[in-house]
């Protein structure tokens, strides 16, 4: 499918290019300012105004391409009857928030597909948003992170950046990005002959921070190489919002989400139906969107540490003997599940805070000791897996301090840290003859059954996805 963009938004070029559209950009030039002005005066009603600027970027650059399909988009924000436009100025946004706070408005999307200077589809979306109430400080610490990026959002935000600020949305998520993408794939299906094209899912990692997180890399390039439609992005989301936000998500079509920290103890709280594993785990990082809006929780990080294992050591048995777990943080609770159901016989659980591993052990299973963070090397000589779950170690963080002269060169040992890929601790296995087997693979692993359950397609963790991930 081929069609002309008269459009310079980057994100109008996504949405397109999520959904398999191979598309020009041709950028109209209208002087939208004195157009809208001009359709004021004459008394053009609200709607009206977007979809008259949709169309003459269509027509404009329609006149140029004989033969083509242009597609041109326009949207207006709408407060208490008024058009708002892009903000003029850092003064203008701020003056304009305080008005949208606490309060409803409107986003007006008009699309228009011209072809050989005839209009020969339309469409215009109304999407309802009402923000959460702020006061000028929360304001003004907005604008001054969001200015000068946000100028040329008529809002002044972006709903796929900053979804938190919203209560409540009733509408379409990429009504509100700026293009009604179900309806022009509609338009453009019936047209041709070609297999259909549908509506792009797209799935969301919210996290606080977030800017980290190699998640959608990783789900790119899966999109990528299965050649399906659709994206993955990151946001970053606070706590206080993190439940609202996804049901605002959820509202406006989002298939799923991934959830990292802080927010995990919280994704399980909010879902309508939790798996076995996230119950037991006690917190969920795969949320799954069913048609009717209720949220499906699961955690995927006990399957990724241990189809990791899997994959890694080839001659690993769980039962062979004890196992030692450094740490009691949320890596250590699905460590622990995943060990406890491959059958490890005894699990020796070590923590700096004890009283952390002992609530963990009452929430597990009868084969846990807890031990003090002091005496971990006692238990080295008779255990056959050794799993750090701590932050010791990492890039940045203090050296995990442990001598491992006496454990068994039979033993394996794994290391939740990818960064660095062998930390010190692989380094001293390795040395004496051990298994080991790093942490990149279980975050590779533990995207697996989130991806199939969006996207419908099962991903191959491969060499070239670790390079990525790793770049
Ligand atoms: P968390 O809930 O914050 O737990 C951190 C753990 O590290 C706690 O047990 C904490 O002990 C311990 N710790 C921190 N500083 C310490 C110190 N100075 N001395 C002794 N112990 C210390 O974090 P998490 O989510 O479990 O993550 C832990 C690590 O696993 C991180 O490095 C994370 O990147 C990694 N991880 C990797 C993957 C993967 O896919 N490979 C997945 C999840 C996590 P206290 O309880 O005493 O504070």
């Amino acid at each position: 499918m081929d069609l002309i963009l008269a459009s310079q938004s980057k994100m109008r070029r996504h949405i397109l290019e999520c959904s398999n559209i191979a598309v020009t950009i041709v950028s109209p030039n209208i002087d939208e300012e004195s157009i809208t002005k001009s359709l004021i005066s004459e008394n053009a009603s609200l709607r009206d105004i977007p979809d008259t600027l949709a169309e003459y970027k269509a027509k404009k650059i329609s006149n140029k391409n004989p033969g083509r399909s242009v597609l041109g988009c326009d949207q207006v924000l709408v407060f208490k009857n008024q058009i708002y436009g892009k903000p003029a100025s850092r003064k203008d946004l701020i003056e304009r928030l305080r008005l949208l706070q606490g309060q409803n408005h409107r986003l007006i999307t008009a699309n228009v597909i011209y072809k050989d200077t005839k209009p020969i589809w339309r469409h215009v979306a109304i999407t309802h948003m009402t923000m959460h109430s702020f006061n000028n400080t929360e304001i003004q610490d907005y604008v001054d992170r969001a200015w000068p990026s946000i100028s040329d959002s008529c809002g002044g935000y972006y709903f796929e950046k900053t979804p938190h600020l919203f209560s409540a949305v009733r509408g379409n998520w990429f009504d509100i990005l700026g293009l009604s993408i179900g309806p022009v794939l509609g338009f453009l299906n019936q047209t041709s002959e070609r297999k259909p094209l549908t509506v792009p899912p797209i799935v969301a990692v919210l996290g606080h921070p977030i800017s980290h997180s190699k998640s959608p890399q990783m789900h790119r390039y899966w999109l990528n190489k299965s050649k399906l439609n659709g994206d993955y992005i990151a946001i970053d989301v606070p706590p206080k919002h993190f439940s609202n936000t996804i049901k605002v998500l959820a509202s406006v079509g989002l298939s799923g989400f991934n959830v990292t920290i802080p927010h995990k103890e919280a994704a399980l709280t909010l879902a309508d139906k939790v798996s076995t594993t996230a119950d037991k785990i006690g917190s969920a990082n795969t949320l799954t969107v069913a048609k009717n809006c209720d949220i499906y929780a699961d955690n995927t990080d006990a399957y990724g540490f241990m189809e990791n294992l899997r994959a890694s050591s080839l001659n690993w048995d769980a039962k062979s003997g004890p196992a030692l777990i450094l740490g009691a943080g949320g890596a250590a609770r699905a460590v622990l599940f995943s060990l406890v159901e491959a059958g490890v016989p005894k699990i020796y659980l070590c923590n700096r805070t004890r009283a952390r591993a002992e609530e963990l052990m009452e929430t597990s299973s009868l084969l846990i000791d807890v031990i003090d963070w002091e005496d971990k090397e006692l238990w080295l000589p008779q255990i056959t897996t050794l799993v750090n779950t701590t932050s010791l170690g990492m890039i940045g963080k203090p050296a995990l301090d442990i001598n491992i002269s006496t454990l068994s060169k039979n033993a394996l040992v794994a290391d939740l840290i990818y960064s660095p890929l062998e930390t010190d601790l692989l380094r001293a296995a390795s040395k004496k003859g051990c298994q080991v087997v790093g942490g990149i693979g279980m975050l590779l692993h533990q995207g697996v059954p989130g991806f199939e359950g969006w996207f419908g397609v099962r991903p191959n963790v491969d060499e070239e996805i670790e390079r990525l991930v790793l770049e």
